[in-house]
């Protein structure tokens, strides 16, 4: 299962390249530093072009857990939304609360503009370290829980960038719907 409904609204999962993802936001996995990277936030700043560095520059940084807004640059959105996920310490040091943090702060930003499309990626289960079988769940969940209240937000899609972390998902949403976390179609 790669899709849920919740409240009408759409939780979708796709593997792909998210700067390749046309969406009124996408969300980029960044660091506190908003210094740029690999993965995924290498992908956005090498795509998008260099205006997206020149506004994390001066917005100076972001601390773990929240997140911040830039333009795309040349990307097919309106908006990036910087989110800053935890380091992966072995669980026992608050990531799964900053990683919840993290994402709920993205869904805000993106409702806060008016968005009704943001495309995400796998914050934190990358160079972060954060087991994926973890993280999907309380990504999810995150999502699922913003779009049970009000929000602009229309469709909600994780573009996932390998078949595992695809299918971490795929069973997180199985998990998640069978927990009663959307409706069935
Ligand atoms: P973090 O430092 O938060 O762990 P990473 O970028 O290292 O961030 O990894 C986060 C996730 O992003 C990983 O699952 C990685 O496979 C994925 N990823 C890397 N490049 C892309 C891309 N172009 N589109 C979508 N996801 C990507």
């Amino acid at each position: 299962m790669t899709r849920l409904t919740v409240n009408g609204r759409v939780l979708e999962l796709v593997q792909g390249d998210i700067t390749r993802f046309r969406a009124d936001a996408i969300a980029n996995a960044a660091n506190s530093m908003l210094a740029g990277g690999g993965g995924v936030d290498g992908a956005i700043h090498d795509a998008g072009g260099p205006e997206i560095m020149e506004e994390c520059r001066r917005i100076g940084g972001c601390p773990t857990g929240q997140a911040v807004v830039t333009g795309a640059g040349r990307l097919p959105a309106r908006y990036v939304i910087h989110a800053v996920g935890p380091v992966w310490f072995g669980g026992a040091h608050g990531e799964a609360e900053l990683l919840r943090s993290a994402y709920r702060r993205v869904l805000e930003l993106a409702s806060e503009r008016g968005c009704r499309t943001l495309a995400l990626p796998s914050i934190s289960t990358g160079a972060y370290g954060y087991p994926v079988d973890q993280a999907a769940p309380i990504a999810l969940g995150a999502v699922a829980e913003h779009l049970r209240g009000p929000t602009s937000l229309e469709r909600v899609t994780f573009v996932l960038f390998t078949r595992e972390t695809l299918e971490s998902y795929v069973r997180a949403l199985q998990a998640l719907a069978g927990a009663g976390g959307g409706e069935r179609r």
